[in-house]
């Protein structure tokens, strides 16, 4: 019998510890919300994922389908912008650019508390990541829809489209950064 998959949701924290609110109780949060979100998916999608957020991975055990989440302090910070050299929106609490090539997922911490909401924003970040949808996803409403707030929930429509799109099974065009350690983007 074929193990079910892990989708890998990778956690990158930049901002620890510039910002004291950002600590393990507030990470944790994120953790659960983000796992609770994908079980809901997993669930209508029998096995065929183990979700698997978390803070700490092996770059070097990053899978094609899995994704990879930077926590900014603000958009200042923007790897999309260092990087990639794109300018990112400032009014977002969250940015993803995907180009073909590579795929990079970011949240900005700054204002975006309580720890629901960044796990709500890191949530939309990840559908734009996966489904590779730009503004068009905001249309499917709760967690799709911007702005995305503490209390925006994952509604039929957009975990309908996620199961619809096998979207933890899929692959993307390479996580940002797949091949390097997390700690050589700064
Ligand atoms: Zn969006």
């Amino acid at each position: 019998m074929a193990s079910a998959r892990v989708f890998q949701v990778a956690l990158v924290d930049r901002v620890s510890p510039v910002a004291d609110y950002f600590n393990p109780h507030t990470k944790n949060e994120i953790t659960y919300t983000i796992f609770d979100h994908l079980m809901e998916i997993a669930k209508v999608t029998p096995g065929r994922f183990i979700p698997g957020p978390g803070w700490s991975y092996r770059p070097a055990h990053v899978q094609p389908h899995d994704v990879v989440i930077y926590f900014l302090l603000d958009s200042g910070q923007s790897l999309v912008r260092k990087k990639l050299g794109v300018e990112p929106p400032t009014t977002d609490g969250g940015c993803t650019y995907f180009n073909g090539a590579v795929t990079l997922s970011e949240v900005y911490v700054d204002g975006s508390m309580p720890a629901t909401r960044l796990a709500n924003v890191a949530f939309h970040e990840l559908m734009h990541n996966k489904l590779k949808l730009g503004d068009g996803m905001h249309v499917l409403g709760g967690v799709a829809a911007k702005p995305t707030q503490e209390n925006s929930r994952l509604n039929p429509e957009s975990i309908g489209c996620q199961r619809r799109s096998s979207i933890p099974c899929r692959n993307t065009p390479k996580p940002w950064p797949s091949d390097s350690r997390p700690g050589s983007l700064v």
